[in-house]
């Protein structure tokens, strides 16, 4: 086991610290999450971002063609040569100018950030390289999930490549893009689908786990959310080292947006950078805790001392009104983000706000990414239409710099897009119909012409 390293308590009354080695999910004696955390005066630290591009021609080295690991400085948790990495993280970071103007963002502003070109199709692979690092450092055989997803797709794809583990994952039953089932599937990944939905698996991987021994890959694992930090140390890499004044993010788990912060906290410590970019997390209407809690309820980080009894309440309250989180953007589709106290730390450390966006807002958005690069899936896109929420609002200035994550893949959810831009009508109610989405303004609608040259050529005049 690497020294330096060890895992810590993230609630300050407790601060207990535990071995790399530990297979551990909470804090035993108090509950709270934790973080992987280093003694950064003992290691060596870069004295500069710059210093990374030294790697950039070592690309015959799979840790250093690795988006996640060629930053291992910042993340060294497990010996370099044993970091396992299957070619995440070749991510790109484009500016996107016909996005920006949707948003009200003036030309050059807006950057999306395609964490959908991983291996598995979203950003989950960063994190799953490194907590199948962490698995494989104590010796675990078997690993599993709870998942809306991606994350079973992810730890499907790695245990299929590298035979480290056999792969369980825990899906709720008819809660699962096609895209991202088809996946787990043809990867060979042993796959239970529980009747209930993702807070339903989610509760029995974690019983399951800890009775049979299973290592746990949901991002209660931090260090999946090690690797996570990657996408920030990418952004920055792309800006030439500049912070951006904004990073907008979807929030589901509150794995991303957590782990951005801890990116943050840490460069920032190191002296690695000055300024600290604000932080935007974006809920769907429809599993809006984290905006309930943060925006209506003032719920705050408070230096750890967190408001337990205003959380302990809200959730009896939703339990009690049977309120069940239901949107198209199903990989945000949860009730009780179990990052969340971790995305209070980063959001008072970025000064950062919490918007929700409809459905209707997220799928016009969605196609106008679509409309001008690579194309993401609904959760995506909520990234897209909070920003321009929060440009409507002057949260946001309109020649500020914006990033935002865009967290999956276009195929993962094919359904929600051909409803959008199809012209079948049942369909689209019975996708988006129901949900409230009523108009399609964006859509690139098929033309259905009879097999006729002359029809086809007065089509296309
Ligand atoms: C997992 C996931 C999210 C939510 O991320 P959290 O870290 O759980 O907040 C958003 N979008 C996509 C595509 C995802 O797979
Ligand atoms: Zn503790």
């Amino acid at each position: 086991m690497p020294q330096y390293v060890y895992q810590c308590c993230i609630n300050p009354k407790c601060n207990a610290t535990y071995d790399l080695s530990e297979i551990l999910h909470r804090c035993p004696k108090c509950g709270s999450l934790l973080d992987a955390d280093y003694e950064w005066d003992k290691l060596p630290v870069p004295q500069s971002l710059s210093h990374f591009e030294e790697y950039w021609n070592q690309r015959q080295i799979p840790q250093r063609f690795s988006g996640v690991w060629r930053f291992h400085e910042l993340l060294p948790f497990a010996p370099f040569e044993q970091c396992v990495t299957i070619g995440e993280g070749q991510t790109i970071l484009q500016q996107a100018n016909g996005v920006a103007s949707y948003t009200g963002l003036k030309s050059g502003s807006l950057y999306l950030q395609y964490e959908g070109m991983n291996p598995s199709g979203s950003f989950k692979d960063n994190g799953m390289s490194a907590g199948v690092t962490h698995g494989r450092l104590v010796g675990a055989r078997q690993a599993a999930c709870a998942s809306t997803g991606n994350t079973s797709a992810s730890l499907a794809i790695y245990c299929a490549c590298t035979k480290l583990m056999n792969c369980v994952i825990f899906i709720g039953s008819g809660k699962i893009a096609y895209g991202k089932l088809s996946q787990a599937l043809d990867y060979g990944a042993k796959t239970i689908q529980i009747e209930g939905d993702f807070d339903d698996a989610m509760a029995r991987v974690q019983e399951v786990s800890k009775k049979l021994g299973i290592y746990l890959l949901n991002s209660v694992n931090p260090f999946r959310l090690e690797g996570q930090k990657t996408i920030m140390f990418r952004v920055l890499e792309a800006l030439r080292w500049e912070v951006p004044d904004w990073i907008v993010v979807p929030g589901g788990n509150l794995g991303n947006s957590s782990s951005f912060g801890k990116a943050f906290i840490e460069l920032h410590k190191l002296g690695l950078i000055k300024k600290i970019p604000r932080l935007a997390v974006i809920n769907a209407t429809g599993a809006n805790t984290l905006y309930r809690l943060f925006e209506q309820e003032k719920l705050r980080w408070n230096n750890g001392n967190i408001d337990q009894l205003k959380v302990d309440s809200f959730f009896t309250q939703m339990d009690d009104e049977g309120r069940k989180a239901s949107t198209i953007a199903s990989a945000i589709e949860i009730n009780r983000p179990v990052n969340l106290t971790k995305c209070l730390r980063a959001l008072d450390f970025c000064n950062g706000v919490v918007r929700q966006v409809s459905e209707q807002e997220i799928l016009d958005a969605k196609a106008k990414v679509g409309a001008n690069g690579f194309g993401c899936e609904p959760a995506s896109a909520a990234s897209v239409a909070g920003t321009k929420k929060l440009v409507e609002e002057g949260v946001i200035g309109n020649d500020e710099r914006v990033v935002c994550i865009l967290t999956g893949y276009q195929l993962k959810d094919p359904n929600a897009t051909v409803a959008y831009h199809g012209t079948d009508q049942t369909f689209f109610d019975s996708v988006l119909g129901k949900r409230g989405v009523q108009t399609a303004d964006f859509a690139n609608h098929p033309i259905s012409v009879g097999n006729d040259l002359d029809a086809i050529i007065r089509l296309l005049k």
